[in-house]
């Protein structure tokens, strides 16, 4: 078997998308032409990832507001919020550029999903003519909508908890019923959680540890079989082509991270300063058995931040420098992160969202050669 190749999710909503969002959330629009444009865009989206010759693809997340937020609301700017929260909760991250992001804030239970990702999905399968992927977000990063240290009113902490878990699993079990052929969870608190910034309280606490514990309460609600084809993805964020805990090393992070049961983890690794060194660890740290699956590990070998098109050459030369250290029955490519996990992102070092879509279907396409000429070289065709 070749080695697998898969993105992470996301790809640059169309300027045309993220000006008719800015006019749905000032009553400029109805709802209906704002899902118009993301019909076109998801359209556009699996027809251009169809064409890099990719084994697997998504609808770019083209109608979520973030890879994050998308059970809770409509847009970023907060219309269409769910019920039982308010707009102020914690950060969830700050980023190196200075700009933040911010999650809700629980205000009351019961807790729920307004939208699912299979939501989205059923829309979209209908264009693709190849198998599709869907991202869902973390049970560790809705965890953070519990105000930290307050209680939330007649709804103790673990009731909540015990809730999200269940919304959890239930977002994965519909997006595979809506034809997913894999289910990636995004884990971007999880390099987050070992930053210590003061500037944003939670990532000070210590928290990885319950964080991988909670992800597992729900990763093991699933079969071996299942668990195959259920993911993790890590990175250090991206957004505005900017990062939020680069800085963290990987050592921090990825003894704990293989810990949870997932089949396949989507690494980001292109954009590290020492590949080699993090290689090694993936090779150290992943497990033959995550009772009773192989952890199959999918490094970085696109930069979605970076304009520069990587060349299949390099793809390659990362894959086989990999397999030194990593299994190479249980190696993969993907790219670093999302090419845009917010909606509204002017993505600044392309230039715009347009020119960020193009290089991104150019990086993608390199990913898939590059991944062929590994796989050549390997024996693994
Ligand atoms: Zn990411």
């Amino acid at each position: 078997m070749p080695i697998p190749t898969e993105p992470v999710g996301s790809l640059p909503r169309p300027v045309k998308l993220q000006k008719a969002i800015e006019d749905y959330d000032a009553g400029k629009i109805k709802f209906e032409q704002l899902q118009a444009e993301q019909d076109d865009a998801c359209r556009d989206s699996i027809k251009r990832r169809e064409a890099t010759g990719a084994p697997i693809i998504s609808d770019g997340e083209q109608r979520a507001s973030s890879f994050a937020t998308y059970p809770l609301t409509d847009t970023l700017a907060g219309t269409g919020l769910a019920d039982n929260l308010a707009a102020d909760g914690q950060y969830f991250a700050v980023f190196a550029d200075g700009h933040h992001r911010q999650l809700p804030r629980l205000t009351a239970g019961p807790f729920k999903y307004k939208t699912y990702a299979a939501d989205y999905l059923e829309k979209s399968i209908k264009y693709a003519s190849m198998p599709m992927k869907q991202a869902v977000i973390a049970p560790s990063m809705l965890a953070l909508l519990y105000p930290l240290d307050d209680d939330v009113p007649d709804y103790p902490r673990e009731k909540f908890l015990e809730d999200l878990c269940n919304e959890c699993e239930k977002d994965i079990r519909k997006a595979f019923k809506a034809g997913a052929k894999r289910v990636s969870i995004d884990f971007t608190e999880g390099r987050l959680a070992c930053r210590n910034d003061p500037d944003n309280p939670w990532t000070g606490r210590g928290m990885l540890e319950q964080f991988v514990e909670l992800n597992n309460r729900v990763i093991d609600r699933f079969s071996p079989q299942e668990r195959r084809n259920i993911g993790i993805h890590t990175c250090p964020g991206g957004d505005m082509d900017s990062t939020h805990s680069a800085d963290v090393p990987y050592a921090k992070l990825l003894p704990s991270m293989f810990k949870m049961n997932a089949g396949y983890f989507l690494m980001q690794l292109a954009s590290e300063k020492d590949k080699e060194s993090v290689y090694k660890l993936v090779g150290e740290h992943s497990r033959e058995d995550a009772n009773g699956v192989a952890q199959v590990c999918f490094i970085g070998v696109i930069n979605p931040q970076d304009p520069k098109v990587e060349t299949p050459e390099q793809v390659c030369d990362d894959l086989m420098l990999a397999s030194k250290y990593i299994p190479k029955e249980r190696l993969g490519a993907t790219d670093d992160c999302g090419f845009s996990p917010f909606s509204v992102d002017m993505k600044p070092k392309h230039g715009s969202p347009d020119v960020a879509r193009d290089v991104a279907f150019k990086k993608i396409t390199s990913r898939v050669k590059g991944a062929k000429m590994a796989s050549d070289k390997l024996g693994l065709s």
